[in-house]
């Protein structure tokens, strides 16, 4: 059974006493038989509510406004793209890749670099102007000292958020460290309802998302959202690893750019002759080739070539 703990918002007249009242509901079959999969944090229509119980069945699920893949997460309004000054050190084309892909979900993000306190101040100088060179203000901070968190924290607050980077960086350090509560708490009332419901419900966890593995087997990717400090909820389970750019198109690459972005304002009266510029150089074209990360936008154009040629 895939059940999901869902948290009642809604301002109908009689139900306002409700209101954020813990309902532990089933999906309705009817739903996986027309393959609409119900995500953590999508906002979905409870039928056939038992109050007393406080179970319900959940019949229908409402448009997303945004969506991630890795991990499945619906409504997601911010993207922490990490990484660290060190151990290990940024890569400047490992952190193009990933800024790119988090450019092309069109949810916003914030960049932060972890672990300040192992390098000197002008490492983070160097950083921090390198990275305004390509159009981005990053955050710097440091979990383990728990300096510049609360900068972040103040980004997130009310937000539905999922930390992306890559491995190492930090990424699971920063969930503990923003998460309000290890775990339900003995005295949050849905913690009673699952331990009545164990029978039934067997080792499953709220919020979870069943997905079959490649093998075959089925096995289960828990997802939770986690409520954070000033309000708003995290995903418990970090994201995008490896950048797939699957979402990239040979056109859309460009607008992932702040630097060409920026280029194509400053000239928006002409723009580049042809329409379907892809800014490799073409005549009338007025994207200059003279910015530092223009040899990794060629690089990826080639990749996103290759792969929309096979598909
Ligand atoms: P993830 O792979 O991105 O989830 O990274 P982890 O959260 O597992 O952290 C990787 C390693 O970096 C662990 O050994 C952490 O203790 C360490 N780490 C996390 N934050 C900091 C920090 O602010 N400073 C230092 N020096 N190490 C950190
Ligand atoms: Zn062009």
């Amino acid at each position: 059974a895939n059940f999901m703990r869902v948290i009642v918002s809604s301002t109908a007249p009689g139900l306002e006493q409700h209101q954020g009242t813990d309902l532990l509901c089933l999906v309705r079959a009817l739903l996986k038989k027309i393959r609409r999969r119900v995500l953590v944090g999508d906002r979905v229509l409870v039928g056939a509510v038992d109050w007393t119980d406080r179970r319900g069945m959940i019949e229908d699920v409402f448009e997303r406004r945004s969506e991630v893949v890795d991990p499945p997460v619906a409504n997601v309004d911010r993207l922490v793209v990490l990484f660290s000054l060190d151990q290990p050190q940024p890569e400047p084309a490992t952190l193009t890749r990933f800024l790119v892909e988090a450019e092309s979900t069109g949810i916003p993000f914030v960049l932060a670099f972890n672990k300040v306190e192992l390098v000197d101040d002008q490492i983070i100088s160097y950083w921090r102007d390198r990275l305004k060179s390509w159009g981005y203000d990053p955050l710097f901070l440091s979990v383990d000292q728990r300096s510049g968190l609360s900068a972040l924290e103040e980004m997130l607050e009310g937000q539905t958020t999922v930390v992306v980077g890559p491995s190492g960086v930090g990424k699971s350090s920063l969930i503990n460290a923003l998460r309000c509560n290890q775990n339900i708490s003995e005295e949050d009332p849905i913690h009673q309802l699952l331990e009545q419901n164990s029978k039934w419900f067997g080792e499953q966890r709220v919020g979870t998302v069943s997905k079959k593995s490649g093998k075959g087997k089925h096995t289960t990717r828990h997802v939770s959202l986690l409520p954070i400090v000033d309000g708003g909820f995290l995903a418990d389970t970090p994201g995008f690893n490896q950048p797939s750019l699957m979402k990239v198109t040979k056109k859309g690459l460009a607008e992932t750019f702040p630097e060409i972005r920026k280029m194509l304002e400053e000239n928006e009266s002409s723009g580049c002759l042809f329409n379907d510029c892809v800014h490799l150089g073409e005549h009338g074209c007025v994207v200059k080739g003279d910015w530092e990360r223009y040899p990794y936008y060629l690089q990826l154009l080639d990749e996103i070539k290759i792969r929309e040629s096979f598909q």
